[in-house]
């Protein structure tokens, strides 16, 4: 059995995943027709090229562009789990950033429900469960998202429509620049209706940034933080905690080229090696070219892991998540038992 063939069939899970960074490059054309929205270039598959980070988050930008109505969000959720489930993804914690289509006057409830209806969908077609954690949009300041994280705190409140899929407040987009703490209210309010905390803090941030994002804002997981190391003192405290990572090492590469210029010099095995519980996952699969299970492809061959190496990777993903403790035993037992199957994996 060749590694492609091992790593697509362990069970995964992947927690650092942006919904609207998984929209084939075929609906992009698709809806784009549909609303009559211009792109750029009419070989839509170029539409994935960007060299750094700024370039990146415009093509991003064109992509949420695509999301207008109801249907367009069902389509993107369903499909977004089908093609996980191909690679073997059996759970995911999916971000989604409506900041944008909010203030462009669509509806939080009519998002949720149609997320929630897509998702719905494609388990019940391949068994791969999806939840969401809404991510605030930094750009648009600590004011619009507190106005945003109280409709969706209303929805969980009411019961509405797929507002119980919804398990997390996170945070992404521009990281430079933006002190973390501003966005307390919000994150206080996250914690009255019982929704889990994260943030994207450590890829353009400093150390400084993911210690705030713990100790002000509540957060329980970091997405990225591979600038822990500037801090020896919070790499012991959070080696000591346990507190999870979830690290995008190819994304970072393809999209922060200036942060990270090569895989096999990015910092995810060091944080292992350190002790953190660092995971491994895609951040935008079909905007950065690959699956998650090309994502552990590249990192075995780059930081020459075994099969044995990847398969505890995989079930550090599972210590990562916020499922409950029964649901995530019997996702690693299904990981356990692949993994017995598999050469050279024990
Ligand atoms: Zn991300």
């Amino acid at each position: 059995m060749n590694a492609a063939t091992q790593f697509a069939a362990l069970p995964k899970v992947e927690l650092h995943c942006h919904i609207e960074g998984t929209m084939r490059a075929d609906t992009v054309a698709d809806l784009a027709r549909q609303h009559s929205i211009d792109l750029p270039t009419s070989d839509v598959r170029s539409l994935y090229g960007y060299e750094n980070l700024t370039g990146f988050l415009e093509v991003f930008w064109l992509v949420q562009s695509m999301l207008v109505t109801p249907d367009d969000w069902e389509r993107l959720a369903y499909e977004s789990v089908i093609d996980g489930a191909e690679h073997g993804l059996v759970y995911r914690e999916a971000f989604c950033t409506p900041s944008r289509h909010l203030l462009d006057g669509q509806r939080l409830d009519e998002i949720v429900a149609a997320l929630d209806r897509g998702c719905a969908r494609a388990e019940s077609e391949t068994g791969t469960r999806c939840r969401l954690i809404f991510d605030i949009d930094r750009e648009f300041g600590p004011e619009v998202a507190l106005a945003h994280v109280t409709e969706l705190a209303a929805l969980r409140r009411s019961g509405a429509s797929g507002a119980d899929r919804v398990i997390g407040l996170g945070m992404d987009s521009t990281e430079i620049g933006i002190d973390p703490t501003t966005f307390a209210e919000s994150y206080a309010l996250a914690a009255d209706v019982g929704l889990r905390r994260t943030a994207h803090q450590g890829e353009n941030s400093p150390a400084t940034t993911i210690a705030a994002a713990i100790d002000v804002l509540g957060c329980t997981r970091i997405d990225h933080g591979i600038s822990v190391f500037e801090d020896s003192e919070l790499v012991a405290r959070l080696v000591d905690e346990q507190l999870p990572f979830t690290v995008c090492p190819n994304a970072n590469v393809l999209i922060n080229p200036d942060v990270c210029p090569q895989l096999d010099a990015h910092v995810f095995p060091r944080m292992r090696d350190a002790g953190l519980l660092a995971t491994l996952n895609t951040d935008d699969p079909a905007l950065v070219g690959l699956d998650l299970t090309q994502e552990y492809e590249l990192c075995a061959a780059a930081f020459g892991y075994s099969v044995d190496d990847m398969v505890d990777i995989a079930l550090d993903g599972v210590s990562g998540s916020w499922l409950d403790a029964s649901d995530a035993a019997s996702v690693s037992a299904s990981i356990m038992a692949v993994a017995a199957s598999i050469p050279s994996a024990t």
